[in-house]
């Protein structure tokens, strides 16, 4: 089946109502004895305790399998929830844990910090290194982490190469593949060991409900399930209900972001206040040539930094240009059907400029784009105020 008959076909009961109902339980009651014992070995998707899942989470948890061209795959409360629990089944005191530099925050918290405290220590590569993540490999490295493109700036990573590298090294990969979302690229293809998802993003897509997947290989896919069995880690049913309704259309919406993201992308990167567009799809991007080798799509969410300024006048102005707008509002996460807008300033880049991280949502690109120009106004105009106070 082709990836939207899949979405649309996928994690559906057999007979009966279209959704899979919610189903909501903790205990569940046994007729025999032999069933009750059977029960104890918590075979996977059979019910056997709420924590372990219901229809409606194990339903979920084939269709992203098979969207990830896994042998299993799991649902979490977060996608920090899946970042952790993938990193916790696969590290030991002792080992080396390989992270890009353009990894999302909290991961690297959770290495330089958590992690860290358990006896493992983590080293951060430059994302662009390709194959030669082979020097930066220690005897005792068992994970390499991926994501790519890389948070708020973007850059994207050569994950055929890195897993290659690693595959023949017995190092696991595993790959944060939330920007792309399965539909665009599938680690699982290209020789990654665990792909994760913050399905609070795009599967969720409306930004109302919190969840992380997590898919691997038969290999490596036990020590995932017996992890997130012994840390007790469910979700709702309300939200697995959630996260089907949201695959249905995620199809759609990737398409509708992506479209709109260029055309904002190719606007902002002509704006005089634009200095640099971070956005793969972009011809001019440094990553474009792998994104267009290894990609079949885009999301909506980009980088932007702007002409460096005096820094006295840069912080009211940051405040005229992201207070004023009226479509992208202002808020962390993204991936739902809005328009966001994310002002902080990535790591090492202070001395860029002004940095804005946009997701372009579902509205009309014109409406987007206006509200962006007079947006960029505000702080031409903001910037010009402290030239005239000053002379
Ligand atoms: C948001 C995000 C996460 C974490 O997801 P939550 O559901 O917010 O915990 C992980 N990775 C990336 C790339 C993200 O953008």
């Amino acid at each position: 089946m082709e990836v939207d008959t899949q979405l649309v076909h996928l994690g559906r009961p057999a007979l009966g109502p279209v959704n899979t109902p919610v189903y909501r339980a903790s205990t569940i009651l046994f007729e025999t004895l032999e069933e009750f014992e059977r029960s104890a070995a918590h075979h996977r998707h059979e019910l056997t305790y709420g924590r372990y899942g219901t229809p409606t989470t194990f339903h979920l948890e084939q269709a992203i399998a098979e969207l990830e061209g896994g042998f299993a795959a799991a649902v979490l409360p977060s996608g920090l929830a899946a970042i952790a629990a993938s990193l916790q089944a696969l590290l030991r005191p002792g080992d080396h844990l390989l992270m890009p530099r353009s990894v999302y925050k909290p991961a690297r918290r959770l290495a330089s910090d958590f992690l860290a405290a358990r006896g493992v220590e983590a080293g951060f590569y430059p994302p662009d290194c390709g194959a030669d993540i082979s020097g930066w490999l220690r005897p005792s490295t068992r994970v390499v982490y991926i994501e790519s493109p890389g948070s708020l700036t973007f850059e994207m990573q050569d994950i055929p190469a890195i897993a290659r590298v690693c595959r023949a090294r017995g190092v696991v990969t595993v790959a944060d593949n939330t920007w792309a979302t399965p539909l665009s690229f599938r680690p699982l293809a290209h020789g990654v060991d665990v792909s994760l998802q913050a399905a609070t993003k795009y599967l969720v897509g409306h930004s109302d409900a919190m969840m992380g997947t997590i898919a691997a290989t038969e290999a490596i896919w036990p020590l995932i399930a017996g992890t997130i069995a012994q840390l007790g880690l469910c979700i709702g049913p309300d939200d697995a209900f959630l996260g089907a309704r949201g695959m249905r259309t995620l199809g759609l919406r990737m398409e509708r972001h992506a479209r709109n993201g260029l055309q904002l992308a190719q606007w902002l990167t002509g704006q005089p206040q634009v200095a640099r567009v971070c956005y793969p799809p972009l011809p001019t991007d440094p990553g474009h040539a792998i994104w267009r080798r290894d990609y079949r799509g885009a999301s909506g969410l980009m980088g932007v930094f702007l002409t460096p300024n005096a820094v006295a006048r840069r912080a009211a102005a940051l405040r005229e240009l992201v207070e004023g707008l009226q479509l992208f509002r202002m808020g962390g996460s993204w991936g739902g059907f809005e328009s966001l807008v994310f002002p902080v300033v990535p790591d090492g880049t202070e001395a860029q400029g002004t940095y804005l991280r946009l997701h372009v949502g579902l509205e009309d690109p014109r409406d987007l784009i206006a509200d962006l120009a007079a947006g960029l106004q505000r702080y031409e105009r903001a910037l010009g105020a402290d030239a005239e106070g000053r002379t």
